[in-house]
Parts: structure tokens; C-alpha cells; sequence
């Protein structure tokens, strides 16, 4: 069987992605860097085994500390400014890729919902395994 490729950009199509095999986790996170970051609600982030994904085009990258003290390096477009991907220090063996940039996003479902004490109280979504 072959193995199952996802593909993905920004939103001028500059920056482009490509992730082999099952998303490991797919979280959703409701803290305000997120919001921030994406001007939107919360964010998704789909996480990948980092040897399976390849990024390509012009990025730039922005750092910051999460609450562990360690850094995550988010890669941008360099044209539009999309967030595509994004390496967690403390997860060097994953990168997370945003969900909204990746080809048929209603395929993926998010595993887990944290930060839920900045989550805006009108989001409200079924997880599975949640009542
Ligand atoms: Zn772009
Ligand atoms: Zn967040």
C-alpha cells in the first residue's frame, strides 16, 4: 500500500508543503499566541513525524518561548505572511503543519483541545471521546 501523502500552502501558494503517512496528534489550541498568530479563534496544529515532511519555497521564521521556556519556530510565507509549519523545541521529532493550509482539511480531526481556559466561550466543537 502506498503511503498517504498530504499536501498544503500558504494563501498566496508561495510556501508549500508536503507530509507523509498519519498525522501523529492534531491539536487544537486555544491560547492567545494562537489567536494572535492567526487572527482567528484558535489554531490547529497537525503534527507530523518531522523526517516526513518537506517544506518548499521562501519562508521566514519568527521564535518565541512557550510555556515550557523552550522556543518553537514558526516558518512563514515570505509574499502573504501565512503560518505554514512550525518546529516545538521540546518535540524535535515533530513539526507541526496548520490545518487551514493543508488540502482537505475537514479529513482531519483534532485529537486534543488544550489551553481551553483562553478558549473563547461561543467555540465550542465535539471531540471524539468527548461527551
Ligand atoms: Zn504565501
Ligand atoms: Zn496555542
Amino acid at each position: 500500500m502506498e503511503a498517504v501523502k498530504r499536501k498544503g500552502s500558504c494563501s498566496c501558494g508561495q510556501l508549500s508543503i508536503r507530509a507523509e503517512g498519519e498525522p501523529v496528534k492534531i491539536s487544537a489550541c486555544h491560547c492567545r499566541e494562537c489567536q494572535r498568530r492567526t487572527g482567528s479563534a484558535f489554531g490547529v496544529a497537525v503534527f507530523f513525524d518531522r523526517e516526513k515532511v518537506a517544506a518548499s519555497g521562501a519562508s521566514n521564521s519568527y521564535k518565541r518561548l512557550g510555556d515550557s521556556g523552550r522556543s518553537i519556530e514558526f516558518r512563514f510565507c515570505l509574499a502573504c505572511g501565512s503560518t505554514v509549519y512550525w518546529m516545538p523545541e521540546f518535540r524535535k521529532d515533530l513539526v507541526a503543519v496548520a490545518l487551514g493550509c493543508l488540502e482537505e482539511p475537514s479529513s482531519m480531526v483534532p485529537t486534543q483541545s488544550v489551553y481551553e481556559e483562553s478558549r473563547l466561550r461561543w467555540v465550542g466543537f465535539d471531540l471524539p471521546g468527548r461527551d
